[in-house]
């Protein structure tokens, strides 16, 4: 036998395209050539499997080697065809049934003593393989995520000799599998902890249930990042399909997660010395940014101002599309990118504009220039802005102060309690009517979605109108404030909005508060 074909899977963005390794052997001068658009990388691998088939005591062919990576205008990287590759070899060679490798699928890069190291996308992979209904052969490092695809036969190794003698006259390897964790309550800080700041936990329930995009803006000891980190333990656990395409991330980072908390939603904090290529994502080949890290979870951004616009206006086109993609010259790759915003800042550089002291000597010229680090279309991305003031000092046991309950919506003495639990209780209620009703968040209604699922009485209508002439709100914050209205109402049983409920949520667009005339 002169030639044998193996199945492998090339890697672009979360998609794992099916890569035919084709080997052929001819007689004549011994040299061993590599088509079909191979990166450098990619090229180096017959060195490697040169090497491992010969620490493996396999003979190496003789004559003419001729290796097709197939199709062609496939981009192709990494060494992650090695093993396919030493096993076609092997299979052409005839030191193993070529019929036996042409039915399944093999990813898996070779040291040079003929262990199998572990590739990205390794989840990817295994759903494609799924799909076609193939067993996969697979680094034993990669076996843990794998497994989370669910029904397809994983066999892990960790040595070429190991693949090879699985695919002799009878499979050698159990197929891998391991139990899928159930979601399981998280650890995260509790909200009870962050003294007074009523309005801001009420907002904070609020964008948790309707997976709101939240702007903070105060001096610094408000609370912005207390409050921040609270969030994370406010929200319901991912459903399974949101938690595999989450880990295919993560995977194609190389980056591990913990398998058992894999339901939980991924909190990224990107300092602002991130470059835009961090953020967004990017290289050759195209990785995920912490927009894609954060996926189905929380992207929170302290010190917004510092980032420079360059940076935040990459968030821009992300936030309306929840997918970012990433052009190189070689390759187009895309990947989902949809989170929740919190971004922190401060009013002013020194920070205490607005905090009812004479502190702030900033200049009106350093404050607008302040302010617009950030983009008017980016701030207008929020769909609540959240001034914070310092809490008055006497206030240190955290009752629910008039003011607080009443900008929080709610009614007298019956204020709710504002424990992780009882939140997190709330707004997986209102999440679970959320979907029943659209299928989606209320963050991600469309136009006419929100004409349809959020009427509101002449009361609440002559409200929006007015307070959209008296803020000077465009069509778009308009929107965000009936998204937000309709939250609220989810939080409330899931009637219509009413005036009551319009009225906090326009309570949210406060930001121009802060502006110095
Ligand atoms: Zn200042």
């Amino acid at each position: 036998m002169a030639f044998a074909l193996a199945r492998t899977r090339a890697l672009l963005g979360l998609t794992a395209p099916l890569v035919s390794v084709e080997v052929h052997l001819s007689g004549g001068l011994p040299r061993t050539s590599l088509v079909g658009l191979p990166a450098a990388a990619v090229r180096e691998s017959k060195d490697r499997v040169r090497a491992a088939l010969v620490a493996s005591d396999f003979r190496y062919p003789d004559g003419r080697v001729v290796i097709n990576l197939g199709p062609a205008d496939l981009p192709k990287e990494g060494g992650r065809f090695d093993l396919p590759i030493a096993l076609g070899i092997l299979a052409a060679s005839g030191q193993l049934p070529a019929e036996r490798l042409a039915e399944v699928e093999v990813v898996g890069e070779l040291s040079l003593n003929g262990t199998v190291q572990p590739v990205r996308g390794a989840i990817s992979c295994a759903v494609a393989a799924r799909e076609s209904a193939r067993a996969l052969i697979l680094p034993a490092g990669n076996a843990r995520e794998a497994a989370f695809a669910r029904a397809v036969d994983l066999f892990p190794v960790s040595h070429l000799a190991e693949a090879r003698g699985h695919l002799l006259e009878a499979p050698a390897i159990e197929p891998f599998s391991a139990p899928i964790p159930e979601p399981r309550p998280r650890e995260a800080p509790e909200l009870a902890d962050v003294r007074g700041q009523e309005m801001a936990k009420r907002a904070l329930e609020v964008a948790a249930a309707g997976g709101h995009h939240v702007l903070m803006v105060g001096p610094p000891g408000t609370g912005k990042t207390m409050l921040a980190t609270r969030l994370p333990g406010l929200l319901p656990p991912m459903s399974e399909s949101e938690a595999l395409e989450t880990m295919a991330i993560y995977s194609a980072r190389r980056l591990e997660r913990d398998p058992a908390a894999w339901r939980e939603r991924p909190f990224r904090a990107p300092h602002h010395t991130t470059s835009a290529v961090g953020l967004a994502g990017g290289g050759v080949p195209p990785r995920p940014g912490e927009i894609s890290l954060a996926n189905h979870g929380l992207l929170f951004l302290d010190e917004l101002g510092e980032f420079g616009r360059p940076i935040l206006d990459v968030l821009r086109e992300p936030l309306e599309s929840g997918r970012v993609t990433i052009v190189r010259a070689a390759c187009q790759a895309e990947f989902p990118a949809r989170f929740q915003l919190v971004a922190a800042m401060n009013p002013c550089p020194c920070g205490y504009l607005g905090d009812g002291t004479t502190r702030c000597r900033c200049l009106p010229e350093a404050i607008r220039r302040y302010q617009a680090r950030v983009s008017g279309p980016l701030i207008d991305r929020f769909d609540l802005h959240l001034p914070l003031v310092r809490e008055p000092p006497d206030e240190a046991d955290g009752h629910v102060t008039a003011d607080g309950a009443t900008a929080g919506g709610t009614r007298g003495t019956d204020a709710p309690v504002r424990t992780s639990t009882a939140v997190r209780a709330r707004v997986a209620d209102a999440c679970e009517r959320q979907l029943a009703r659209g299928g989606k968040l209320n963050r991600d209604l469309g136009p006419a979605e929100l004409a349809r699922h959020c009427p509101l009485d002449a009361g609440a209508q002559s409200l929006l109108r007015a307070a959209t002439r008296r803020l000077v709100l465009s069509e778009r914050a308009v929107q965000r404030v009936l998204r937000v209205a309709r939250t609220i109402a989810d939080l409330d049983g899931g009637d219509p909005p009413r005036t009551h409920q319009v009225a906090e949520a326009l309570a949210y667009r406060g930001l121009e508060r802060f502006h110095i005339g």
